[in-house]
């Protein structure tokens, strides 16, 4: 007997018309009223037991979900599958990922931000230690992916030019794919630099943007005092004709609906509104990151209600809208054994919190990885297949129960746990649901322009 999706969600949308989303798939798309009605007795008939008699239009609705996963047929469990799914991920050994701290130095200043104060850049004996770690795993190896990360990696050029070279031979020599991203807060990533860093096979960058202008200026002031934004803005106008760019808003309670309004003309002006992905992340009070500002940081619920408001302002002026609710297997790198964040010194970490903090370290790239250390198992240990609130949670396959630092660090647990989708998932799937909207619009006057 057919069965529906348990990670179905429906909900009104413009008259005549549902929103039908599918957690586990992430498929969105509309269902008419008429269709909904016969949802309904669809799942009333499949819940009341075996050998359903369906109508014609039951049956024809049932084929459509079943090709977008929204239903299955009986001997497939989909909770069971992707629970399957998150434990090959997290015991696999075929994809190694390595995001590196060339340098923990930084040319700006920021009250936030834990590594303001870390100094150190990783020494050529180091590099070469680092090497041998990925040629010492390559074999056996289907993909390799590298994030430069800091302090500012752009102040360790040198370094990331040395790796990413050596990778790439070591990726052609074993026929292993070889992908780079970076994550910069932008100001030295000039033209020149950008073309450099495509040859290294760098695909993509995030950069944080904080508020507009004159608020960015200060929230993210360069260590010699100077402005940054401009800057920042004229290189991410470059960067968008060769990588993907995203931009992180960080948001706190100091921010508002006009902040973020004067925030969007600026990079509407900047003619950057359809050329990034930007997104809104929540600055947490952390162990060490954010607590001097702890007080102005949100919890996930209350940021949940300003980070709808905001999309709507996205949606409004035209922005591209990249945030999904996709399924994901695991929450993050702590719950994989095969990826690591590692330090100028080569050490290695588990959780972006912690970086050059040496008492947090599971060890160094000069030995064998211990998946014994407590280091490691304090965040990996978490499995949300086996958290009750969460095993029957119909946004698991998109939270895979949250970030597990704020679960076993912070002491977080139920609610507070939940990503902001558990909060708000339907004012977010109808922003979503407009803007695919108004691509297709644009696409179709794009295409009747040209058949002029
Ligand atoms: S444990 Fe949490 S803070 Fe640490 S890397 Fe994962 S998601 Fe980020
Ligand atoms: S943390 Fe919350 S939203 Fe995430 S899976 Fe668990 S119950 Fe669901």
């Amino acid at each position: 007997m057919p069965k529906l999706s348990r990670y179905n969600h429906l909900q009104p949308w413009t008259e005549g018309y549902y929103i039908a989303y599918n957690a586990g798939s992430g498929a969105l798309a509309l269902m008419t009223t008429e269709n909904r009605a016969v949802y309904d007795t669809l799942a009333a008939k499949l819940a009341a037991g075996p050998q359903p008699e369906l109508t014609e239009k039951e049956n024809e609705l049932l084929g459509q979900l079943k090709y977008g996963r929204f239903a299955f047929d009986d001997d497939h469990d989909e909770r069971e599958a992707m629970q399957f799914r998150h434990n090959m991920d997290r015991y696999d050994q075929t994809t190694l990922a390595l995001i590196i701290a060339p340098t923990m130095a930084c040319n700006m200043a920021c009250p936030y931000c834990y590594e303001s104060n870390k100094q150190g850049r990783m020494s050529a004996e180091t590099v070469e230690a680092l090497i041998g770690f990925v040629e010492k795993r390559a074999p056996g190896l289907q993909g390799i992916n590298t994030t430069w990360y800091g302090g500012e990696p752009m102040l360790a050029l040198d370094i990331i030019e040395d790796l990413s070279k050596s990778f790439m031979d070591i990726g052609k020599e074993s026929k292993t794919a070889y992908t780079s991203s970076l994550i910069s807060n932008g100001y030295l990533m000039t033209p020149e630099i950008v073309d450099r860093l495509v040859e290294w096979q760098v695909g993509s960058v995030q950069v944080t943007i904080d508020g507009p202008a004159r608020l960015h200026n200060v929230k993210r002031p360069l260590k010699n005092g100077r402005p940054s934004f401009e800057t920042i803005i004229q290189n991410i106008a470059h960067a968008v004709t060769k990588m993907k760019v995203s931009v992180r808003v960080n948001i706190d309670k100091t921010f508002d609906r006009d902040i973020i309004v004067e925030l969007l003309g600026e990079l509407k002006t900047a003619g950057l509104h359809d050329k990034i992905g930007l997104y809104f992340g929540l600055i947490e009070p952390s162990a060490t990151v954010c607590s001097n500002i702890a007080e102005s940081c949100y919890e996930t619920a209350d940021f949940s209600k300003v980070e709808t408001e905001y999309y709507r302002l996205l949606l409004e002026y035209g922005f591209r809208i990249d945030k999904l609710p996709a399924p994901s297997s695991t929450y993050c790198m702590a719950q994989m054994t095969n990826s690591f964040l590692i330090d100028p010194k080569g050490e290695l970490y588990r959780c972006f919190n912690y970086v050059g903090d040496a008492a947090q370290s599971m060890g160094n790239i000069r030995n064998d990885i211990n998946y014994q250390h407590e280091n490691f198992r304090r965040l990996f240990a978490f499995d949300p297949f086996h958290e009750p609130h969460c095993y029957d949670c119909n946004l698991l396959p998109v939270c895979m129960g949250g970030c597990p630092s704020r679960r076993g660090d912070r002491g977080l647990s139920g609610d507070q746990m939940c990503e902001s989708w558990k909060h708000n998932l339907q004012p977010m799937l109808e922003i979503i649901a407009r803007s695919r909207q108004a691509q297709q619009q644009q696409r179709a006057a794009a295409a009747a322009k040209e058949n002029l």
